[in-house]
């Protein structure tokens, strides 16, 4: 009886400990393999926002001119951003320095990838307003402006496109939200002080070499009538003496970038960018002076100032940098990766049971 016992007992360790001991050593293998819920590809998005991993290659584009939404190859989208966001011109490695920011921007926004689209046009990934999501040029609008360059230019933004292909920026792992403009003045922006959005990769740098653009130093001039007019239609309340109207405007805040955030002028409280608003100026980072009957503003720059400078992208690839060094030095402690990849590692976990 007690040989039976221990047989049991032996038959029993066979049949159920050893088989746990190996699943559970099995189940034990595979936490390193955690499913990924935290994975994402926009900021914002979740992974399970991401809808059809098969169309990244395809993009809903509203074209403003048309007023309508068509469904475009991505890379051939990215050919007509690049040849409507920079100087055909440029150096290659500046154009595929803006081809990686675009495709970035366009993917961000896709929602298949988690992204939401453009706000203003329903069912639309993005639109081709540069004043809400990014500028984009059709074939028949490239042909006019560029003439008889249009099969140069075309051949050469197409390569920077093709060579860079699937190619983004990403901070941990996560499209970056990747800002552009013209010219910053000599020193870029950071987010925090004009979007009051502290994004870690959007911070001020310098950015040498923009002085050679035409528009590096713009100037309007109005008249002292015109000015106070214009001042008045925003700030109805405000004291402006036409005999000495300079001496109305006090307490001018700069960011340390040199951008103008507000100023005083006749009592009232006006931010720069009512004032870049009124005078049409290109910048919020300017300055007042009288010359006779009129105000003379001078703006140094173009555009927001956060994040990769056009111009400066130009200046460092001339200095013979390369687009990624380029865009290293815009966007703060990111990296370049290829889309796919990034795809792969969103899905390639186990999915949560
Ligand atoms: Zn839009």
């Amino acid at each position: 009886m007690k040989y039976l016992l221990y047989g049991v007992i032996l038959l029993l360790f066979v049949m159920i400990i050893i088989p746990s001991i190996i699943v559970m050593g099995f189940s034990f293998m595979k936490g390193n393999d955690v499913p990924h819920k935290g994975a994402k590809l926009v900021r914002e998005g979740s992974a399970t926002d991401i809808k059809d991993t098969k169309d990244f290659n395809t993009i809903n584009v509203f074209v403003v001119k048309e007023n309508r939404i068509i469904k475009m190859n991505l890379e051939d989208y990215l050919k007509g951003v690049v040849a409507a966001e920079m100087p055909a011109e440029f150096e290659e490695e500046a154009l595929k320095a803006q081809a990686i920011a675009a495709r970035t921007y366009a993917l961000s926004k896709e929602i298949a990838a988690g992204g939401k689209g453009c706000e203003l046009h329903p069912g639309a990934d993005i639109c081709t307003d540069y004043k809400h999501c990014q500028a984009w040029e059709s074939n028949a609008e490239l042909k006019e402006k560029w003439g008889s360059k249009y099969q140069e230019y075309m051949d050469k933004i197409s390569k920077a496109v093709d060579d860079t292909k699937g190619l983004v920026i990403v901070y941990q792992d996560t499209l970056i939200e990747p800002a552009y403009h013209a010219i910053s003045g000599g020193k870029t922006e950071d987010s925090v002080n004009v979007w009051k959005s502290n994004e870690p990769y959007l911070k001020s740098v310098v950015s040498p070499g923009e002085e050679n653009a035409k528009k590096f130093k713009t100037t309007v001039t109005v008249s002292i009538d015109e000015f106070i007019r214009r001042i008045k239609s925003k700030a109805p309340k405000a004291v402006l003496n036409s005999k000495n109207v300079l001496s109305c405007i006090k307490n001018i805040i700069r960011t340390p970038a040199g951008h103008v955030e507000s100023l005083k002028i006749g009592g009232a409280c006006l931010t720069g960018n009512d004032i870049k608003d009124l005078f049409n100026l290109n910048s919020t980072n300017f300055t007042f002076n009288l010359q006779g009957r009129n105000v003379v503003l001078t703006v140094i720059g173009y555009g927001h100032g956060v994040g990769m400078s056009q111009y400066g992208a130009e200046a460092m690839a001339k200095e013979g940098k390369n687009y990624e060094e380029i865009l290293k030095h815009y966007y703060t402690g990111v990296e370049i990766k290829k889309f796919d990849d990034l795809i792969r590692k969103v899905f390639d976990k186990p999915s949560v049971k």
